[in-house]
């Protein structure tokens, strides 16, 4: 973590939990991160803590967590958005509308999206126009397979999905968004990345934010880890100079360990 940019532990909640399930989560939140919580209509202005924590339900769920957290300064995410920005689109759901529902980031090119789902760099780029639009802060995931990673291509390949969303988006004035590191392999396998391979690539994604794009997005761009994320060991990434937090899915569903973990990210962060 870096004293200049506020680290994030994201829950990837993919399609689990149901509406008793949020209740739940949600009281438990505000029983273990009392210092979440507390704003009101007279004091609206509670002071985050150190390290900001985006809960990222199904899209049905969306709106009773953002009830449920109102009072909090924890986030709200959509863990996808339509590339279309409305009309005949059955079953799509537009960033316009994710921001009138009080989300304030949304997943983009989750590994699990472009493998079983079909999603392409050009859907990603279209996604994340239609995000910086409606001013929700992309999440866009990147990173490589098994086999990639065997071959010594890993680097490699995650930047040349960076330069490729970049061609995509052409002169498009990419403004801020957060990148997620993510290992294919790593992905509810609990296999991880090493923190010192972790790094390496976030190093790297940092070298390439400041040689394609320029010194400030360099500078101030989240990079997250994800992959078999768990508090027995966010510790050490989360003490890699160039890892800014982490993404986090299975360990994210049980509210008790992601108080766990947010409690290790705010004694890091100081
Ligand atoms: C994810 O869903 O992005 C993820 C990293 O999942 P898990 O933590 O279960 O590996």
């Amino acid at each position: 973590m870096n004293s200049n940019r506020t680290p994030l532990l994201a829950a990837n909640w993919k399609m689990n939990h149901h509406w008793e399930n949020c209740e739940q989560y949600c009281a438990a939140l505000r029983e273990n991160l009392p210092e979440y919580f507390g704003a009101s209509a007279d004091n609206p202005a509670v002071v985050a803590p150190g390290v900001e924590l985006a809960i990222f339900p199904p899209l049905p769920y969306l709106s009773l967590i953002y009830r449920l957290l109102e009072d909090s300064t924890i986030f709200l995410g959509s863990q996808d958005v339509s590339r279309y920005e409305e009309g005949a689109f059955t079953g799509e759901v537009s960033s316009l509308m994710l921001s009138d529902v009080g989300c304030d980031y949304c997943l983009l090119g989750h590994s699990e999206r472009r493998d079983m789902l079909g999603e392409t760099d050009a859907d990603v780029a279209l996604k994340l126009k239609r995000l910086q639009q409606a001013e929700v802060m992309p999440v866009i995931c990147v990173g490589e397979s098994r086999a990639q990673r065997e071959a010594g291509r890993a680097v490699e390949h995650t930047l040349a999905q960076l330069s490729e969303l970049k061609d995509e988006l052409g002169s498009f004035d990419l403004g801020g968004f957060v990148i997620a590191y993510e290992p294919i392999w790593a992905i509810g396998t609990g296999h991880n990345a090493s923190p010192q391979d972790a790094q390496e690539m976030a190093a790297a994604i940092r070298t390439w934010l400041r040689d394609s794009l320029n010194d400030e997005l360099a500078d101030s761009t989240l990079l997250l880890y994800g992959g078999s994320v768990s508090p027995d060991n966010i510790r050490p990434y989360l003490e890699c100079p160039d890892i800014d937090g982490a993404l986090i899915g299975g360990s994210s569903l049980d509210a008790d360990k992601y108080a766990q973990m947010a409690r290790i990210a705010l004694e890091l962060a100081g």
